[in-house]
C-alpha cells in the first residue's frame, strides 16, 4: 500500500486533537473518515453546478444529472453489476433493506420461512420481523459458534422448499467474522431461496463481484466507505425489482399520473422518489475511486497486518477478553475486561483522545449470545497506524489500572 503518512495528509480531521490530545480514530465500523478528494466533490458540487436532475433542461441540471449517472455507472463497475438499472441510489443500508422487506409483502404467505443470521445488524432483523407481521411468515434464526462463526451444519438443515429468504451479512459490524456468503448463496438457491447481503461493512474492505456471487440483493451505505453520510445503494437483480411494488410514492418514480390510473418509471426510478441526495451519490461515486487508487487488495493487507498486531498487543493486558475470533474476520476488536463495564473504558479512552465505539453495536443478540452487556469495540482502517494501537493499549491498560 501506499505510504500510510501520505494516505493520512489526505484526511482533514486526522490533525485534530480531542481534550487536548492528538485523535486516534478507532471507530471506522460506525462510520469512516472523509478525504479531502471527496470532500472537494462535495465543495464543488454546491458551488458550481447545484440543481435537481432529471427533468430540467437547463446546463446546471443536465451537468447534475450527468454526474449523478456517471456516480451510478461507477458503483456499476465497482461491483461488477451487470446493468446500471440494478443500481438503486438509497439513503444507505437501512434503506436498501427496508425497500426489500416491504416488496416481500406481496410475494410471501403463511408457512413460508425466511432465515436470519445471529450476528445481524438490527437493521437487518427488524424490517424482516415486521415483513412476517405483515405476512405471517416465519423468522428462523441461523445460530453461531462461540468464536462468531456461522454454523452452516445447522443452516444447510434449516433450508427446505418453504424457505423464501436468506439474510446475512457479508462481514459483521461487531465481530468483524467474514461470513461464507459463496456457500450461502448457493445453498439457498439450490432451494430457490433469494439471498439479501448486508455489504455496509464489507465495502470498506472487500471488493465484491456481485454476478460472480450471484445474490440476488445486495446493501452499501457510503459513509462507510469514505463516503457522506445518507447516501448508499441496493443492488437488486432485475428480475427481482421488476416483481417487488414500490416502496415509496411521489415523483420520480413515475411514469405517467393520473386521478384514475398511474404507471410506475421503469428501473432504478421506480424505487426512486422524490429528490434524491444529489450531491451524495456523486460524492459516493468520487469515495469508491478513492478507494481504488489505493487498492482493496492493498488495504486488505494492510488492515489484516494492523489486526494481527492489535490482537496480539491487546491480548497482553491482564482479563482482557476478545469476542469474535473467527478465522476469517477484518480489522474489527470487540473487547472487555473482566469486571469492568465497556462504557467506562470508552470514557477514559475518549479523555485521552481516542474513539472507540461501547455498547451493542447495533447488534442485541449477539451481546445476549455472550451474556454481556456490551464490549468496547475498535475498528481500524487503511489510515489508522501501528502508533495508534499502541496508543489504544497503552490507553486501555490504563483505563484497566483506574478502574480496577
Ligand atoms: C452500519 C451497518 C448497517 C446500517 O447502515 P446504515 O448506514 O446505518 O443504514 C447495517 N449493517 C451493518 C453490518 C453495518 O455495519
Amino acid at each position: 500500500m501506499k505510504d500510510v503518512a501520505q494516505i493520512r495528509a489526505d484526511f482533514p480531521i486526522l490533525s485534530r486533537t480531542v481534550n487536548g490530545q492528538p485523535l486516534v480514530y478507532l471507530d471506522n465500523a460506525a462510520t469512516s473518515q472523509t478525504p479531502q478528494q471527496v470532500i472537494d466533490v462535495i465543495v464543488d458540487y454546491y458551488s458550481r453546478y447545484n440543481a435537481n436532475i432529471h427533468r430540467g433542461v437547463h446546463a446546471l441540471s443536465q451537468e447534475a444529472t450527468d454526474a449523478y449517472e456517471q456516480a451510478r455507472q461507477k458503483i456499476q463497475q465497482h461491483f461488477n453489476i451487470a446493468a446500471s438499472r440494478e443500481v438503486i441510489f438509497t439513503s444507505g443500508t437501512t434503506h436498501s433493506i427496508n425497500i426489500v422487506a416491504n416488496g416481500f409483502t406481496t410475494l410471501l404467505q403463511k408457512g413460508d420461512e425466511l432465515l436470519v443470521s445471529a450476528m445481524e445488524h438490527h437493521s437487518n432483523i427488524v424490517p424482516w420481523q415486521m415483513l412476517c407481521e405483515r405476512t405471517g411468515a416465519t423468522l428462523k434464526v441461523i445460530p453461531m459458534n462461540r468464536e462468531g462463526e456461522l454454523r452452516m451444519d445447522v443452516y444447510r438443515e434449516l433450508l427446505s422448499e418453504n424457505t423464501k429468504l436468506v439474510f446475512c451479512n457479508h462481514i459483521s459490524n461487531a465481530l468483524g467474522t467474514i461470513n461464507p456468503i459463496e456457500e450461502i448463496i448457493e445453498a439457498a438457491h439450490a432451494v430457490d431461496a433469494a439471498v439479501v447481503i448486508d455489504g455496509a461493512q464489507a465495502a470498506p474492505h472487500v471488493k465484491a463481484d456481485l454476478q460472480a456471487l450471484d445474490v440476488d440483493f445486495y446493501t452499501v451505505s457510503a459513509h462507510k466507505l469514505c463516503g457522506p453520510t445518507g447516501v448508499g445503494m441496493l443492488y437488486g437483480k432485475s428480475e427481482w425489482l421488476a416483481k417487488l411494488p414500490p416502496y415509496q410514492g411521489g415523483g420520480e418514480m413515475i411514469a405517467e399520473v393520473t386521478f384514475e390510473k398511474t404507471t410506475y418509471a421503469d428501473l432504478p426510478h421506480k424505487f426512486e422518489a422524490g429528490t434524491p441526495n444529489i450531491c451524495g451519490g456523486i460524492a459516493f461515486g468520487a469515495a469508491l475511486d478513492y478507494l481504488n487508487g489505493i487498492g482493496l487488495t492493498e488495504i486488505a493487507a494492510y488492515e489484516a497486518s494492523l489486526l494481527a498486531y492489535a490482537t496480539e498487543e491487546l491480548l497482553k493486558i491482564a482479563g482482557l477478553k476478545i469476542y469474535g475470533t473467527a478465522a476469517h474476520k477484518t480489522a474489527v476488536i470487540s473487547f472487555n475486561i473482566e469486571g469492568i463495564h465497556p462504557y467506562d473504558i470508552g470514557t477514559i479512552l475518549d479523555k485521552l483522545g481516542i474513539a472507540v465505539r461501547t455498547g451493542h453495536h447495533c447488534a442485541q443478540p449477539i451481546m445476549d449470545f455472550y451474556q454481556i452487556p456490551g464490549t468496547v469495540r475498535a475498528s481500524f482502517s487503511f489510515y489508522n497506524t501501528k502508533e495508534e494501537i499502541d496508543a489504544l493499549v497503552a490507553a486501555v491498560e490504563r483505563a484497566r489500572k483506574m478502574l480496577s
